[in-house]
């Protein structure tokens, strides 16, 4: 049987990509792993940030739409995309967030997380979340975060839905997920052992209005699979089910097959292998420009198309002033 091991990244579109930097790496704290193009619009960057390693389950991306129009966050969407961080760490990003003039909610979840609400730069929906059982592993070490605070990868995403039921039965019956807890209206699933980033929450809002994907709102989201042999057998079974799904499409890092569920959200199923230091060592991930082999050839140009950006300065160990 083919396994869904938890999330693999989430992907969102923002504006420019200079203000896109500054907060994923500047204000939470993430490694650029990775300066790409966006492969089917190669004059766009895409820019893909998470933990050292650029480890699945920890992987935020953007395609980057300098001066295209917002999008409205609604039904038929990931709506939230919320990060862990370790317990007690809380008190340490309030201050980082006040600090850096980042407006922030104190909320807990309807499962009892204490946790920050903020927006990034275009809007987009993000939470922090306290827990006790992120991966410590799964951070980014030379950060301007204390490691200690820094952030563990995802918690959950969210998925609002006109209606659930469909988008639940394709979770639980075919994606191997099982329902972990309901309140209200938000039914939490699970692959494995329902720790952080194999995590999803469906929110049932049948009033809701429906959303429109553009600057400032979740693209798709990715699943993990292990293999590219896991990989084949996904196709075969969500064709069997009559899904809609994509060839499989070489992202260079990883491979996908994408799909839309029945509650309107962009599904892909992304393979672990072969990772983000396939075109760069682990020491030097996202300090220069990548471009597939096939888009080689066109760098001069891509290059004077693209914006200039100034990219992170890796700290060297050493973590700004405590907040
Ligand atoms: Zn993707």
């Amino acid at each position: 049987m083919a396994k869904i091991e938890g999330l693999h990244h989430v992907t969102a579109i923002a504006g420019e990509p200079q203000a896109n930097i500054n907060f994923y790496t500047g204000v939470l704290g993430l490694r650029l792993v990775k300066v790409t193009v966006n492969f089917d619009d190669p004059t766009t960057y895409h820019l893909y940030y998470g933990d050292g390693q650029g480890h699945p389950g920890t992987i935020m991306t953007f395609f980057l739409w300098p001066g295209a129009m917002r999008g409205r966050i609604g039904t038929g969407q990931l709506t939230v995309t919320s990060f862990a961080v370790p317990e007690r760490s809380l008190p340490y990003w309030r201050k980082r967030l006040h600090k850096r003039g980042v407006d922030f909610e104190e909320a807990t979840s309807d499962f009892g997380e204490e946790m920050l609400f903020l927006r990034d730069a275009d809007g987009l929906q993000l939470e922090l979340i306290s827990c006790s059982n992120a991966d410590p592993d799964r951070i980014w070490e030379r950060g301007p975060v204390p490691t200690e605070h820094a952030i563990r990868g995802f918690h959950h995403v969210t998925l609002s839905e006109n209606g659930y039921e469909r988008t639940a039965l394709l979770l639980s019956q075919t994606l191997g997920f099982k329902q972990i807890a309901k309140q209200g209206n938000r039914f939490r699933y699970a692959v494995a052992k329902a720790a952080p980033s194999t995590i999803a929450d469906l929110v049932c809002a049948p009033e809701g209005r429906s959303g429109r994907v553009a600057v400032g709102t979740v693209h798709h989201v990715a699943w993990r699979t292990a293999t590219n042999e896991e990989q084949v057998r996904w196709r075969g079974t969500l064709t069997k089910l009559e899904y809609d799904v994509t060839p499989i499409i070489d992202r260079q890092y990883f491979h996908s097959i994408y799909f839309r569920e029945p509650g309107g959200v962009l599904f892909e199923i992304a393979t672990d292998p072969p990772g983000f230091a396939t075109d760069e060592t682990v020491e030097h991930l996202g300090t220069s420009l990548k471009l597939p082999p096939w888009l080689e050839k066109a760098r001069p140009e891509l290059e004077r198309l693209l914006p200039r950006i100034e990219l992170p300065r890796i700290a060297g160990g050493k973590a700004d002033e405590a907040a």
